[in-house]
């Protein structure tokens, strides 16, 4: 690998992978961090004594990108399943368990009893003109609400399909791109003739087991693991400092930052979220400045801890999605933690839970103000859980609100990030990583900085 040194401007997962990945080949490599520390949407937090995730609390399982590197970082045998009782679904009429064949809601049967539970007779009814259908019919849908809509109807898609696309992707699915969020349901639709069969080979072909995995101790272990092994390989993480320029110099690259420091680079990795990218790279990169900036959708979290022994037995499984409009409920999403990680609940002891409840993101309520987010809160897990809690049995609460969001993949994302792509092939020595190029999640952010960052060393 050539030598001369490479700024990586971000310490989340993306830039950290990508950093670890370039010193291993070799490389000088230097990282900057706006915040006081690394890890981006990868945090912890400590509610009533126990330190538990902050933001991203699990990693999909579809691949092996984010197993290989814990692996790597010898956290192999951390790794862990959640409960397998599974996720519920806040609908206009109640709590009921998520069905479980599926993709993003999307049923493989529209038949099966807990599909039915959701969508009623005349909604299964409807779902199951899927098969009818010619595979063609819905094909060159740019959205997955587009694509569902066609295929299996308004019931699927508004009860089914609409909230756990809100949960993952923070987005209507109508505002998500098929590509981007169902990469390869095109080609399976062509072969197997309808959505359901679809989904239902591609479930069949992820390994097997549960769909996500998790870390003892908590996912944020992976950014402290990230971080050390950085350190041994004499990488310079420096945290609270912010880019604010990245521009040309000579033949390599001047990063400008927010104290006035400039640094020189051979090799450039802009690693920080979509907004924050184009208008680093809107300078230097002209196509970057023609993309629409990717829409805030800013999401607050309230973490709980309660002293509630009527939660022992897990009511809603691991926790659960609200449809939009669901009525009595604020939340979009509530995840039952202690129910969900088995080492949580070891450490939390009977009878004390730890509850995170998540507000915002594209047709749910807006976050309630910051006086009323606690007892909003406290409300909706009462409601969700389907039981009784009072102020007195908050043990402690945490409020994160992460800003950013979750970046969006609206149809066309996949051309706006390949436009992108090519402009920074033309840029000798700058390069981009992380979710608002590689799709929200840590499975897709790690395989993409690595793949960046193996271009970057051949
Ligand atoms: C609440 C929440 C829950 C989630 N849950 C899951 C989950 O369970 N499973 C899953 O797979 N994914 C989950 N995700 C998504 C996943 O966490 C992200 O897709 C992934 O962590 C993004 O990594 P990244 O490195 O691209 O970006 P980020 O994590 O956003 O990191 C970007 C970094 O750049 C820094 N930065 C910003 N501006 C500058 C600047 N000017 N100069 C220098 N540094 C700067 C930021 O401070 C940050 O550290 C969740 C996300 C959120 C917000």
């Amino acid at each position: 690998m050539s030598a001369g040194r490479v700024v990586v401007v971000g310490a989340g997962v993306a830039g950290l992978v990508a950093a670890r990945d370039l010193a291993a080949g070799g490389r000088d490599v230097t990282v900057l961090e706006a915040s006081p520390g690394a890890g981006g949407c990868v945090a912890p937090l400590t509610v009533d004594g126990l330190r538990v995730d902050a933001g991203a609390e699990s990693f999909a399982t579809r691949s092996p990108a984010v197993t290989d590197l814990l692996t790597e970082l010898g956290l192999a045998d951390d790794v862990v399943l959640p409960v397998a009782s599974g996720a519920w679904l806040q609908t206009h009429r109640g709590a009921v368990p998520l069905p479980r064949a599926g993709m993003l809601g999307i049923p493989g049967s529209p038949w099966a009893a807990d599909v039915r539970a959701v969508v009623g007779v005349a909604g299964a009814l409807r779902a199951s003109a899927d098969r009818l259908l010619p595979a063609r019919v819905g094909h060159d849908a740019g959205s997955l609400g587009r694509l569902v809509r066609v295929r299996q109807g308004r019931r699927v898609l508004d009860r089914l399909v609409t909230p756990v696309v809100a949960g993952v992707h923070a987005a209507h699915p109508d505002e998500a791109d098929l590509d981007a969020v169902l990469p390869g349901v095109r080609d399976r639709l062509a072969r197997h003739g309808s959505l359901g069969a679809a989904v239902a080979a591609m479930r069949a072909a992820a390994p097997a087991g549960s769909a996500v995995a998790g870390l003892r101790g908590g996912m944020h272990r992976l950014v402290a693991a990230l971080v050390e092994d950085l350190t041994r390989r004499g990488v310079d993480v420096r945290s609270g400092t912010a880019v604010t320029r990245v521009e040309r110099s000579g033949a390599a690259w001047r990063l400008v930052t927010a104290d006035g420091s400039p640094l020189a680079a051979d090799d450039v990795v802009v690693a920080v979220p979509g907004p924050v990218a184009l208008g680093l790279l809107a300078d230097v990169v002209p196509a970057a400045a023609t993309l629409d900036r990717p829409a805030d959708t800013g999401v607050v979290l309230v973490t709980m801890a309660l002293d509630a022994p009527a939660l022992d037995a897990a009511p809603r499984g691991t926790g659960l999605l609200v449809a939009p409009g669901a009525p009595g409920v604020r939340a979009k999403a509530l995840t039952h933690a202690t129910a969900k990680w088995p080492w949580l609940a070891e450490a939390a002891g009977p009878g004390r839970h730890v509850v995170r409840l998540s507000y915002g993101g594209p047709g749910h309520a807006r976050v309630p103000a910051d006086d009323e987010l606690f007892d909003a809160a406290l409300a909706d897990a009462a409601h969700l859980l389907g039981v009784p809690l009072r102020p007195g049995q908050v043990l402690d609460r945490v409020r994160t609100p992460w800003p950013a969001g979750l970046p969006q993949v609206r149809p066309g994302h996949r051309e706006r990030v390949s436009a992108v792509r090519d402009a920074l092939e033309r840029e000798r020595g700058l390069h981009a990583v992380g979710a608002w190029l590689a799709g929200t999640g840590l499975v897709s952010v790690v395989a993409d900085a690595r793949a960046v960052a193996a271009r970057l060393a051949a």
